[in-house]
């Protein structure tokens, strides 16, 4: 079999290891299955797990999850089996992502996994955080990334080094400030050039990646956690969460150890998944626009702003709320900055606004009685110490190639 199979959830196909959709055509994700089931991690970063990534070769990265107990923390919380997945950057704590957030994981399994089936360009959108994770992976590898981004989030695009290997081309939206919007852009322009799609929730390089969190959470605690807490706009790092469990759980190590409760929080008042789990609303991407757009620019972690999370695709988002048992949590701006401001105030660094909804969820779930003093939790800190990124290093910001406008028609530049 290979390392790995791709699994379709649905009809149980298995798919060409380049496959993002099912070949049958089955409305599901294809999952990854390993032919390796113990837990194993060998060495340091991000590929000590290389058993459990969908790519044969590697590279030496300091990039990769951090786990600690967070004792002082769980004191403030009256939680006595508290521990922090920080994965930013944070070199006191060996945290080295040097874009600052988890898709530092998703990055380089994905660049590695196209550039072994021959492949040397990427097209992605992003809201800032994926951007700068491919950014930066293309400046270590012979390959070209096409980061499609809207104009306003510009600021958001930069990488810590001067020295880049790959080429990175940036195309701008103007006029825009949604990250749907760029999703579609880019999905046509993949179309119209053959340049591969990034692939979202689909790419099984990006959920696996994501999940060597719950991974390290494993290795750290010593068993899985009972709960587990995420910002979300995707869900992907949910779903993520939710694989790498159940790959545990087929290591005898873990065999029979409940699987992990999902607790996902989304910033009001943009909430498309909490309203589709807690209020049974469809998830209509393109229905009231306007109130949507507005909504979207009301809410602190922009980059939980996604129109389109796929919720009720096999093996999405309800699925995986379904699997564990999970809830989700409406978080508001004054309580995401509250908790950002506990959180640096406690442990001295600070934190992206994504993970402070997260860290206020958090609060919110313990003062509600849904997380008990003894049980232990996984609290996600998807992103942080960006201040400290731009102490440490001299980031340099990218500038657009190209711009187009709204409806993806190009203003200036090429492809
Ligand atoms: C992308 C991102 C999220 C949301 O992740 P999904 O699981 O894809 O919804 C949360 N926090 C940070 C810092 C991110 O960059
Ligand atoms: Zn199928």
């Amino acid at each position: 079999m290979g390392k790995y199979v791709l699994k379709c959830l649905k009809c149980g196909r298995e798919n060409d290891k380049r496959s993002l959709v099912c070949e049958n055509g089955c409305d599901s994700l294809l999952r990854t299955e390993y032919e390796k089931k113990h837990f194993l991690p060998n060495g340091d970063g991000l590929f000590k797990y290389i058993d459990w990534l969908p790519c044969e070769g590697k590279v030496p990265t300091k990039i990769g999850p951090v786990v600690y107990k967070a004792e002082k923390l769980g004191e403030k919380l009256g939680l006595k089996e508290l521990f922090c997945s920080f994965n930013g950057y944070w070199p006191e704590k060996n945290a080295e992502n040097m874009t600052g957030t988890f898709k530092d994981y998703e990055a380089l399994p994905t660049i590695i996994k196209l550039a072994e089936s021959g492949k040397r360009r990427i097209i992605l959108a992003s809201a800032g955080n994926t951007a700068r994770a491919f950014a930066y992976a293309t400046t270590q590898f012979d390959f070209e990334t096409f980061i499609v981004m809207p104009e306003s989030m510009l600021e958001r695009l930069w990488v810590p080094t001067k020295d880049a290997k790959g080429k990175i081309r940036v195309i701008a939206v103007r006029d825009s400030h949604d990250y749907f919007k760029a999703i579609q852009i880019s999905d046509n322009f993949s179309r119209e050039y053959g340049i591969e799609p990034e692939g979202g929730a689909r790419n099984t390089a990006r959920r696996d990646g994501m999940g060597t969190v719950m991974l390290e959470g494993a290795k750290t605690i010593g068993h899985l956690p009972d709960h587990y807490f995420q910002a979300v706009g995707s869900g992907t790092g949910g779903i993520a969460a939710y694989e790498a469990a159940l790959r545990l759980m087929g290591d005898k190590k873990f065999d029979g150890q409940p699987i992990p409760r999902l607790h996902l929080a989304q910033n009001y008042p943009f909430a498309p998944i909490y309203r589709a789990w807690k209020e049974n609303m469809v998830i209509r991407p393109d229905q009231d626009l306007e109130k949507q757009l507005k909504d979207i620019a009301e809410v602190f972690a922009e980059v939980l702003a996604n129109r389109n999370p796929p919720y009720n695709i096999k093996g999405g988002v309800r699925d995986v709320l379904d699997a564990t048992n999970g809830d989700v949590y409406l978080i508001n701006n004054k309580e995401a900055v509250k908790a950002a401001e506990l959180f640096e105030s406690t442990e001295g660094i600070d934190i992206t606004p994504a993970s402070a909804v997260c860290f206020a969820s958090l609060i919110a779930a313990a003062a509600l009685g849904k997380v008990c003093k003894n049980e232990t939790v996984l609290l996600n800190i998807t992103g942080g110490g960006i201040k400290r990124i731009k102490e440490d290093f001299q980031c340099v910001n990218l500038r657009p190639d190209t711009y187009v406008d709204a409806s993806g028609r190009i203003i200036s530049g090429g492809i």
